[in-house]
C-alpha cells in the first residue's frame, strides 16, 4: 500500500532536513523579492485608490488568486529569473509556472492519474460480476459474496477522495486545501490499518467490524482535532502517519512471512503482490525525500512520487481481488442468474 512511504520520508527527511537547514536560504528572504512584493501590492491591490484587484483574469479569479497572491508569484519568478541557479524555494514551496490558475499543473495531473486508477478499480469491482462456481474460471473482481468486498470497495473510495483533495490542494495551496490534502491522507492510513486488521485476523463479525472502526475513527478524530484546533504541526503529522504506515506495511510482511512459514501454497501464488505494492511504495519515497528543483520550473520530485504512485495501485488490487477470490467459497455461487440474484442477500457471510 501506500503508506510505508511516510516512514521512510520521516527517518530520511530527518537526516536530509539537518543538512538542509543549515544552508538553505529562502527565496522570499530576499531583499530584492521583498521589496518587489511591498511595492508591486502598494501599486496593484491598494483598492482605495485604483481597482486592480478586479482586473485579475477570470481564470485566476475562480481559482482563488488573490492581488497580493498574483503579486508574490510575480515577483517570485521574476527574482527567479534575474538570479542564476540554484532555484530558490519561496515561503517553503518551489516556483512553479501556473497553468490556467492552476499553482502546481504536474502534481494536479498526476493526482488526477491516481484518482483515475482507483476508480478504474471501483468499476473492475462494482460493475463486473463473478457468475462463475469455480475459483479457476471466475472474473477478474472481487467476489460479491466476499466479507471484506464493502471494505474493499470503501477503500477505493477513500483513495478517491484522496486523490480529489490532493487535486485541489495542488491546484491551489491555501489552508483549507491543505488541511483537507492532509487529513485525507491521514485517513487513507488508518483506513488502510482497519483493513489490514480486517482481512489479517479475519474479522468477519459485523459488531466486530464496528467497534473496531469505532476505536480508530475516534483516534482519527482526535488527530483531525489536534491539527485544527491546537497546532497544525507538519512534524507531529509525519510521525503519526508513519507510525501508521508501519504498523499496516509490518502486518502484511507478517502476514506473508507467516503463510511461507507454513508453506500455506493457496497464499503464496499471489501473496507476494502485496511485498510487491509495499516495497514499489518504499521505492517511490526516494523522490519525496531526495527533493530537487522544478525541472522547467514544472516537474519536481513531489510532483514525480505522485507519478510513480499512479503505478503502485495496481500492485495492491491485483492483490487484494486475488486475495478476495482465494477467500471466497465458491462452493456456495449458484449456478443460475436467479439463483445468482436470490444468492446475493442470503449467503453474504458464508464465507471462509
Ligand atoms: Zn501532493
Amino acid at each position: 500500500m501506500l503508506q510505508w512511504r511516510w516512514f521512510v520520508v520521516f527517518i530520511l527527511l530527518l537526516v536530509v532536513g539537518m543538512n538542509a537547514s543549515a544552508v538553505s536560504e529562502g527565496g522570499d528572504e530576499l531583499p530584492e523579492y521583498i521589496n518587489c512584493v511591498n511595492s508591486t501590492i502598494q501599486a496593484q491591490c491598494n483598492t482605495n485608490t485604483n481597482s486592480t484587484a478586479l482586473s485579475l483574469p477570470l481564470y485566476l479569479r475562480l481559482t482563488l488568486w488573490s492581488c497580493e497572491d498574483n503579486c508574490k508569484y510575480n515577483c517570485m519568478h521574476n527574482i527567479s529569473d534575474t538570479r542564476s541557479p540554484p532555484l530558490l524555494q519561496f515561503e517553503g514551496k518551489w516556483p512553479f509556472y501556473r497553468l490556467w490558475g492552476i499553482q502546481e499543473p504536474a502534481s494536479v495531473i498526476f493526482s488526477l492519474g491516481n484518482l483515475y486508477m482507483h476508480y478504474h478499480y471501483l468499476r473492475i469491482i462494482l460493475v463486473t460480476n463473478n457468475k462463475n462456481t469455480s475459483k479457476t474460471n471466475q472474473n477478474y473482481t472481487v467476489p460479491t459474496n466476499y466479507y471484506l468486498r464493502p471494505f474493499i470497495i470503501g477503500y477505493c473510495l477513500v483513495n478517491i477522495n484522496t486523490w480529489i483533495q490532493s487535486s485541489i490542494f495542488h491546484t491551489r495551496d491555501l489552508p483549507a486545501t491543505e488541511k483537507l490534502d492532509y487529513f485525507s491522507a491521514a485517513m487513507t492510513i488508518l483506513y488502510s490499518v482497519y483493513f489490514a486488521i480486517l482481512r489479517i485476523f479475519h474479522v468477519e463479525n459485523s459488531f466486530k467490524q464496528l467497534y473496531i472502526g469505532s476505536i480508530l475513527l475516534i483516534m482519527y478524530l482526535a488527530h483531525v482535532y489536534f491539527m485544527s484546533f491546537i497546532s497544525f504541526n507538519y512534524v507531529y503529522n509525519m510521525i503519526i502517519c508513519g507510525i501508521f504506515a508501519v504498523i499496516q506495511g509490518a502486518m502484511w510482511v507478517l502476514w506473508y512471512t507467516v503463510a511461507y512459514l507454513k508453506n500455506n501454497q493457496s497464499v503464496l501464488v499471489y501473496g507476494h503482490w502485496v511485498l510487491y505494492a509495499i516495497g514499489a511504495n518504499a521505492m517511490t519515497v526516494l523522490l519525496e525525500v531526495f527533493d530537487f528543483p522544478p525541472i522547467g520550473r514544472v516537474l519536481d520530485a513531489h510532483s514525480l512520487w505522485h507519478f510513480s504512485t499512479i503505478f503502485v495501485a495496481p500492485l495492491w488490487y491485483h492483490f487484494i481481488i486475488q486475495d478476495s477470490i482465494n477467500q471466497s467459497d465458491w462452493s456456495v455461487l449458484p449456478q443460475t442468474d436467479n439463483d445468482y440474484d436470490n444468492h446475493n442477500s442470503e449467503n453474504f457471510d458464508m464465507v471462509q
